[in-house]
């Protein structure tokens, strides 16, 4: 696939001011305007140099253990009387896509003459593959997490830690994500010289969105050429992926995004189901608002607060998502379905059973809607299978039917 050197002027690309449609944009404090400045003068100009592409490309390989497979799962394709493919991030090291985007950014960072990394995180996970990348890299990785979060996720604060990373308490607020989250930002604001600050989903101030779908859009480049060789045509006629920001889901749709045959599938959770109080189905009950520096769809109050979100996987638990997702919720380019805790957990036991694969939840709730879609016998459909359940073990034995 050519190399794309500059921002693509296409419906559903980010525009030169960072929005998609209505969504996106920078709402960020003065004091951080410099590095976000920064990032969006050099980021495409990096990544797409010659030698920042090899050097990115052969981690991805070496590394990671890129490209994945594309599976076809036969027994589940019988099942669902269709043929179901499987684009096998769960079997990146780390065990999910979160990687991929953060070999980039820590990649791009040192370009940057960047000597020190920072990261918020919420279950851990992207706080994991950050700790990963930067003991690989041999740079000082600092991760904020709220002290709530700390207590609930224990093993993946010890994997930080054994990686040589600082774990850092966010004490203040309801000590969870968005605590995190802000002071992150203010450890930034006050070291913005050397520091590069890792987001590790398509949320958050332009260039970030686009930045991180471009790391992730390896994902969907792969699935063109597999699906080629396997069935002489690049396009499936659906891609599915669970959303919570929206990476793996970025990914997966990039290069077909302006393939409209091609019917990009978006899986939220529904939680305790999407109006008990207890859901983070943000299309069907967001508002356009302000999240993590980006207008966008939120979940919120009438007065504009933030609704504690729910979902029994913590990859899905956020209030809102990317700019991208909600231009294509917007636009009707992209479907959006939404599938219950109790869904997801029967999906994930499902394919366990059916294709010896134990996804994880998130990933769970993209196999779930496959009962919702109306397929045909000829339909080709790609499951971003996003990461395996070895995080989620606590989850399967809690929840128990099985
Ligand atoms: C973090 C995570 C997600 C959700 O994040 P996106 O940015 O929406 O992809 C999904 N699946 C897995 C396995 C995750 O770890």
């Amino acid at each position: 696939m050519a190399a794309v050197t500059e921002l693509q002027k296409t419906f559903y690309h980010v525009d030169e001011n960072g929005y998609y449609g209505k969504f996106g944009g920078a709402y960020i404090p003065e004091m951080l305007y410099p590095n976000v400045e920064e990032l969006k003068e050099n980021y495409l100009k990096i990544m797409y140099s010659p030698d920042f592409q090899q050097e990115f490309h052969k981690l991805l390989k070496d590394y990671v253990g890129r490209p994945t497979p594309l599976y076809l799962a036969s027994r589940l394709s019988e099942k669902f009387g269709a043929s179901i493919y499987l684009k096998r991030e769960d079997l990146c090291h780390t065990g999910a896509h979160k990687v991929n985007n953060t070999i980039g950014q820590v990649l791009l960072a040192r370009r940057l003459n960047k000597k020190r990394i920072i990261a918020e995180t919420g279950a851990g996970q992207h706080g994991v593959a950050t700790a990963t990348i930067c003991a690989l890299m041999g740079m000082p990785c600092k991760v904020f997490m709220g002290a709530v979060d700390m207590q609930r996720q224990k093993p993946n604060v010890e994997r930080m830690r054994i990686l040589g990373a600082e774990v850092i308490p966010a004490n203040s607020g309801s000590k969870t994500l968005k605590d995190a989250t802000n002071e992150a930002l203010r450890h930034w604001i006050n070291n913005p010289v050397d520091s590069h600050y890792v987001i590790g989903s398509v949320v958050g101030p332009h260039p970030y969105p686009d930045m991180v779908a471009r790391f992730q859009a390896v994902v969907s480049a792969e699935i063109r050429q597999q699906l080629k060789e396997e069935t002489g045509t690049e396009k499936p006629d659906y891609v599915v992926a669970c959303v919570g920001g929206g990476s793996n889901a970025a990914g997966a749709y990039y290069h077909f995004l302006e393939d409209t045959e091609v019917k990009l599938i978006a899986v939220e959770a529904a939680g305790m189901g999407v109006h008990s109080g207890k859901s983070a189905a943000t299309t069907a009950l967001g508002k356009i608002g302000i999240i993590h520096s980006s207008k966008t769809l939120l979940m919120q109050t009438d007065d504009g607060q933030i609704t504690e979100p729910h979902s029994i996987s913590a990859g899905l638990d956020y209030p809102g998502i990317g700019p991208l997702h909600a231009h294509l919720y917007d636009t009707g380019r992209g479907t959006f379905y939404s599938i219950t805790d109790d869904e997801a957990m029967e999906a994930g036991i499902l394919l366990s059973r059916m294709e010896g694969i134990i996804p994880a939840i998130e990933s769970a709730h993209a196999i779930a809607v496959l009962h919702q879609m109306e397929l045909k016998s000829d339909d080709v459909v790609v499951v971003s299978l996003s990461g395996r359940g070895d995080k989620d073990l606590e989850t399967y034995i809690r929840w128990g039917k099985y």
